[in-house]
């Protein structure tokens, strides 16, 4: 309320107190408001499966079929609202506003971008998978169990004309993405077999409706199997590369990541930033030699050198018992300590809670953050760690090395405090549909990897060991960039990027070979993390050098945060509005 009534007297002095213009203002505002909820509401009948990955499960019923009929429907959605938004004065909405606008506009783009230019849906068979969403509705606990049954019947009606749709679409695919939807299809089945029989057992639905359910899984499962057997036999003479090319990459990174800077010059900035943190890397791994390493000759690479220090590091770590009760420890001492230094305010009201992965979740990441949708504001916010139980001797100690006592407190910095739970208790406190459902990327990376520097540069439990171990963390976002750049844009091979993996970013050779696939499946979004991180330390610097001692950096979290999960660029054009 307080900060509505602040915004609306900043938009009195600016337009100099006149008071017909406030009003004006005031109710375009109110429209814009209207028309947003207009638009998300029109954007789940088109989306019910985003729809109820975020908690509305109205269209829960519903599976869209991916025909050119539903192509030019979406089609037909973006030119409409472009239209419709084409009548607001963007100088009359609030800063809230219009960075949802300018959102809202790049969905829009970005929709008529895929559809008409980058054409997935021809050659990435893997986008056709149904049980992700059926799944979705058996893991809920949103409504009753039969209600949810219900749903998951109706919906299976279209699986048929879903795959059909699939295989009209899909025309040269690229090697990589068509093994990856054989795989994934298969794997699904069990959805429709396993898991959906021990729901049906669970629920309290007629033997009519079960039976119905039953027969229509088992045409649901053939439509799969039919799929994938239909692509390992495709004739695909002439794949298409994986590899993105030049224009598409660059329009989709504008598109994705929606940056100040363009690829090719964040490309151009990790190249620097590499040579730099091998510098930094050199200078400790030769004072640290002797500590770690005795009388042993040192190396005369100095990449090697560094490797050696890294790895004895990497042996100071916990054990697979204790790796939860660690995390646990540690989010106390991080509150304390932001607190202590100033360096944000952190809302007592909202804790974290640290929990063993659910289930579903187990072996998709080591460590995550589960937030409330912008349907369920109230509830938990939960530090998902990643149980080591079950694993081999050795994969657990490749893990341990690999998040040593150093790392895993870097670790704590990016997810909880003051990472992305913050950011995230900040991106609440001004709530919009807009930004909660379509929220940066880059931005919600980048904030969370700048605060790792930003904790150390306080001064946050400093030491050689610390730094060196900080710079390889930082090194694996940079690499990323360099590694997506080169694949899609300049034709690095795979030994090439391997190389760069485990010789300059000193990542174990599993890791390597995991990115690289990662690399061949996925385009841009290897890049959020280093260039969020970038454009928001950049705009600290800058804005540093400009205020002199006037420079707070609290005052310049909060008020960076304020803004919700915006792009980095949207924030930094209001927030130098706002100095002047
Ligand atoms: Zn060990
Ligand atoms: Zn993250």
């Amino acid at each position: 309320m307080k900060k509505t009534f602040f915004l609306l007297c900043a938009a009195v002095l600016i337009s100099s107190c006149n008071k017909k213009d406030t009003t004006v203002a005031e109710n375009t505002d109110k429209q814009f408001d209207a028309y947003k909820e207009y638009f998300v509401d029109e954007l789940w009948k088109l989306s019910p499966e985003w729809a109820s990955s975020q908690g509305f499960h109205k269209y829960d019923s519903v599976l869209i079929v991916p025909n050119s009929a539903n192509d030019k429907r979406v089609l037909g959605f973006a030119k409409v609202q472009l239209d419709s938004m084409g009548n607001y004065n963007l100088e009359q909405l609030s800063d809230h506003n219009k960075t949802d606008y300018y959102m809202m506009k790049n969905l829009l783009e970005g929709f008529v971008f895929s559809i008409n230019e980058l054409k997935s849906s021809e050659w990435d068979p893997s986008g056709y998978n149904v049980s992700g969403s059926f799944a979705q509705i058996l893991n809920g606990s949103y409504d009753s169990l039969d209600n949810r049954l219900r749903n998951f019947n109706i919906k299976m009606n279209n699986i048929p004309a879903y795959y059909e749709a699939a295989k009209q679409n899909v025309k040269n695919p690229t090697r990589e993405h068509t093994d990856l939807a054989i795989a994934q299809n298969l794997g699904g089945i069990s959805v429709f077999e396993t898991d959906l029989k021990t729901a049906l057992d669970k629920s309290t639905l007629s033997q009519i409706e079960k039976v119905e359910i039953l027969t229509k899984s088992k045409v649901a499962i053939k439509a799969i199997q039919d799929y994938a057997s239909w692509l390992q036999k495709l004739e695909n003479k002439t794949p298409r590369s994986f590899r993105l090319g030049k224009d598409l990459y660059a329009r989709k990174f504008d598109l994705d990541i929606q940056s100040g800077y363009n690829a090719e010059e964040i490309y151009q900035k990790a190249i620097s930033q590499k040579k730099e943190l091998h510098e930094k890397m050199y200078v400790l791994a030769d004072k640290l030699w002797s500590k770690y390493l005795g009388n042993t000759p040192k190396p005369s690479d100095k990449l090697v050198l560094i490797r050696q220090v890294i790895d004895e590091i990497s042996l100071q770590h916990t054990t697979p018992e204790k790796f939860q009760s660690e995390i646990e420890k540690q989010i106390p001492e991080l509150t304390a300590y932001v607190k202590e230094k100033d360096l944000l305010y952190i809302d007592p009201s909202k804790p974290l809670v640290v929990r063993k992965e659910p289930d579903y979740m187990a072996g998709v990441a080591g460590a995550s953050i589960s937030a409330p949708g912008p349907y369920d504001k109230n509830a938990n916010t939960y530090y998902n760690v990643g149980s080591l139980s079950g694993w081999s001797k050795e994969e657990s100690e490749s893990y341990l090395r690999e998040y040593n006592d150093y790392i895993l407190q870097i670790l704590n910095i990016h997810e909880a405090i003051p990472g992305h739970y913050t950011q995230l208790v900040y991106s609440n406190q001004s709530p919009s549909i807009i930004k909660a459902i379509l929220g940066n990327g880059a931005m919600i990376e980048g904030w969370a990897v700048y605060t790792e520097k930003m904790m150390l540069e306080s001064g946050y439990k400093n030491s050689d060991e610390m730094w060196l171990m900080y710079y390889k963390w930082n090194l694996r976002t940079v690499c990323n960039t360099i590694l997506d750049n080169s694949v899609h844009t300049r034709e690095m091979t795979k030994e090439q990027g391997i190389g760069l993996l485990t010789r300059e970013a000193f990542q174990q050779t599993a890791e390597a070979e995991g990115k690289w696939k990662r690399v061949t499946l996925s385009q841009v979004q290897l890049c959020s993390y280093f260039t969020g991180y970038t454009e928001i330390y950049d705009f600290r610097e800058e804005l540093k050098s400009k205020q002199g001692s006037a420079f707070n950096l609290k005052q310049f979290h909060e008020k960076f945060l304020s803004y919700g999960s915006a792009p980095v660029k949207y924030i930094k054009e209001l927030m130098l509005k706002d100095e002047k």
